[in-house]
């Protein structure tokens, strides 16, 4: 290592999901590799190849390097969550703070996924319209991910708050 090349940190991103005890089931956890120092070492190197890796803690199992977080946070899905893609895909969860919308939201879920599947932190699929095509971490029932599936709005004005899986 000389002073020209690039110090290379791994984080976990705060609000991620533990990534579980060595040897407890696979889940997902996004390591999030940062450049520090000055400059990136050689010419022609591309910074973003190295910014985000799933990663298992149950196993050890690491994705490849990803330029995008969303697609890190699928290699993880596809190791520790087999199927994932096939789960219902249920309402947005409700933007608010308050106990009640969210309480039936988790409820419809919990109805529409396997057993077990929440208690293991599987991830859950959420239609999204327009803005915000993020997975975002911690928000599923059980702590696991709230995967976007991005759908053109309907211009139907109601949405039911279950929808079956349409691939
Ligand atoms: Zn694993």
């Amino acid at each position: 290592m000389t002073g020209t090349e690039p110090r290379v940190e791994v984080v976990v991103a705060s609000l991620h999901p533990d990534p579980g005890p060595d040897g407890g089931h696979c889940r997902v956890t996004i390591r999030r590799p940062r450049l520090g120092g000055r400059g990136f070492g050689k010419p022609g190197d591309d910074p973003a190849r190295w910014r985000y890796r799933s990663y298992c803690g149950g196993c050890g199992h690491e994705g490849p390097d990803r330029t995008s977080e969303k697609d890190a946070v699928e290699d993880g899905h596809d190791h520790a969550y087999p199927g994932w893609r096939e789960m219902p895909i249920v309402a947005h969860r409700p933007h608010t703070h308050k106990r009640g919308p969210i309480a039936r939201w988790e409820a419809a879920v919990a109805a529409a996924y396997p057993a077990g599947w929440l208690e293991r932190q599987g991830p859950v699929l959420e239609l999204r319209h327009g803005l915000g095509s993020r997975h975002v971490p911690g928000l599923a029932p059980g702590g696991g991910y709230l995967m976007a599936v991005m759908r053109p709005e309907p211009k139907a004005a109601r949405q039911p708050e279950v929808q079956q899986a349409l691939f």
